[in-house]
């Protein structure tokens, strides 16, 4: 579908635009917009690349001599949001960030997965898709409106009402999402007491990650309205399930065919779709500090959990890194199972495809599938088939990622920079800071 700025001004009038936000994404996955008044004037200004804004406060854009910079919507993200009120409407439109020259600016992580997307192209592919499955915990708020650590159900995993007493909170988002053009395929509670999970369909990697940002938006606004707190963060409360959000990728070719697929392959699997999995496996310890990127998110890759702590992969079994499942032809897939929704999507896809991309061009084989339960292995069986751990804190991961080629290259050297630096700022502070668990097991002991 092409939206034209005739097609814009058009919905403004008969839908009773009065606001349109226009948004973009920072280094740490955070939405941001602003928002202006959909009068002519400003329209004609949007729809012409020429809304300027400050960069300079802007996680991860900072530079040195030169703080403004321009906002290019993409007219195919327009949104009309469900909420406002009798005065108005209020729509959105996702945009790319460009330099006062006309360049795109290289600490745009919407702007630097496009630019894995023309390496993809250029390669031979047609299109990078991704089906997400994000997780998400709903807190109760207090007196005060302040999100606390208290559920407001009992549920567990496709658990039904009357146990499951955010079912309404869920189906509202659905519904939300239904409106604003989601295709929706499934929505269930979790394993965890007061965890959810919506699933949408699969789209070119780049809608999807659209997609992500607006539904985060949308998830937070709506658990507002019914008196929850909504959170993405990765392992929010000791001892149950963190949350993750599972990456189904595959490629298709300039025919549109699955390039995963081969019913003549090993598992139906592809030689491409191998290296593939090849580039990924061999390159996951690196691109971890990408996909799971907080302190917390280590918290949530421990074993006992359903979340992978080893790097290995698998046909159907439900406990590696990468899940190959059971669907053919055009659901030919692989399934990333790390990634958790603290990760930014257009930093995590465009590390994904080029690492991807990298198995591809070198041809790297994948190694043996492990059927069995890694978590009931010993470490010396592990050992003796080449399973290796994920990184287990983000002080290791971003090591790892400072030693990585292909995976600074995906991110390109701005944002690899600024990346590397805010995490060490976070990792030193969570480091010195003196938590409960330290005062309950040591003040008494020494
Ligand atoms: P699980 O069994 O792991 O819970 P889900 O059914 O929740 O999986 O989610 C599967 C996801 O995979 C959906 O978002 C679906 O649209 C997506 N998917 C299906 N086919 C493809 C494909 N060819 N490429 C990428 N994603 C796909
Ligand atoms: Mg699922
Ligand atoms: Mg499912
Ligand atoms: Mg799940
Ligand atoms: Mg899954």
């Amino acid at each position: 579908m092409t939206i034209t700025p005739a097609d814009i001004l058009r919905e403004v009038k008969e839908k009773n635009v009065t606001f349109l936000r226009l948004m973009f994404t920072d280094i740490l996955g955070t939405l941001k917009n602003v928002e202006v008044p959909a009068t002519e004037e400003q329209l004609e200004k949007i729809l012409n690349n020429k809304m300027m804004f400050d960069g300079s406060s802007i996680e991860g854009f900072v530079r040195i001599n030169e703080s403004d910079m321009y906002l290019y919507p993409d007219l195919d993200t327009w949104i009309i949001f469900p909420w406002g009120d009798e005065n108005g409407k209020v729509a959105g439109l996702i945009c790319d960030v460009y330099n006062p020259d006309g360049t795109p600016f290289a600490g745009d992580p919407r702007g630097n997965l496009k630019r894995a997307l023309t390496h993809m192209e250029a390669t031979g592919f047609k299109s990078f898709n991704l089906g997400p499955e994000p997780e998400f915990f709903l807190f109760k708020l207090d007196e005060k409106g302040n999100p606390t650590l208290e559920v407001n159900d009992q549920g567990g995993y496709f658990d039904l009402a009357p146990i499951d007493s955010a079912d309404n909170t869920r189906r509202e988002i659905v519904n939300v999402l239904t409106d604003l053009g989601f295709e929706v395929e499934a929505s269930h509670h979790e394993v965890a007491v007061g965890q959810h999970e919506i699933d949408f369909k699969y789209t070119n990697v780049l809608e999807a990650c659209d997609n992500i940002q607006i539904f985060k938006l949308v998830v937070k606004t709506i658990a507002r309205e019914h008196g929850l707190y909504a959170t993405f963060m990765a392992k929010p409360k000791f001892g149950i399930n963190g949350s993750g959000m599972h990456c189904n990728m595959s490629l298709f070719n300039q025919e549109g065919n699955n390039a995963f697929y081969d019913p003549k392959g090993d598992l139906e699997l592809s030689e491409t779709a191998y290296h593939f999995l090849g580039g990924i496996l061999d390159h996951a310890y690196n691109f971890t500090a990408i996909t799971n990127p907080t302190v917390n998110s280590y918290k949530r890759l421990v074993p006992g959990y359903e979340a992978p702590v080893y790097i290995a992969w698998a046909g159907r079994n439900r406990s590696p890194l990468v899940r190959i499942p059971a669907s053919r032809g055009k659901g030919t897939r692989l399934e990333l199972r790390a990634v958790d929704p603290t990760a930014n999507p257009y930093l995590a896809l465009a590390v994904l495809l080029e690492c991807g991309l990298d198995g591809i061009e070198r041809k790297l084989d994948a190694p043996a599938p492990v059927e069995n339960n890694i978590y009931m292995m010993s470490g010396d069986e592990r050992k003796a088939v080449g399973i290796t751990d994920l990184p287990s804190t983000l002080h290791n991961a971003v090591k790892a990622l400072r030693e990585d080629e292909v995976v600074k290259a995906a991110l390109g050297e701005h944002i690899y920079t600024n990346f590397v630096a805010t995490k060490k700022v976070e990792w030193a502070s969570y480091a010195q800071f003196v938590s409960q668990w330290e005062i309950d097991n040591y003040l008494y002991l020494y």
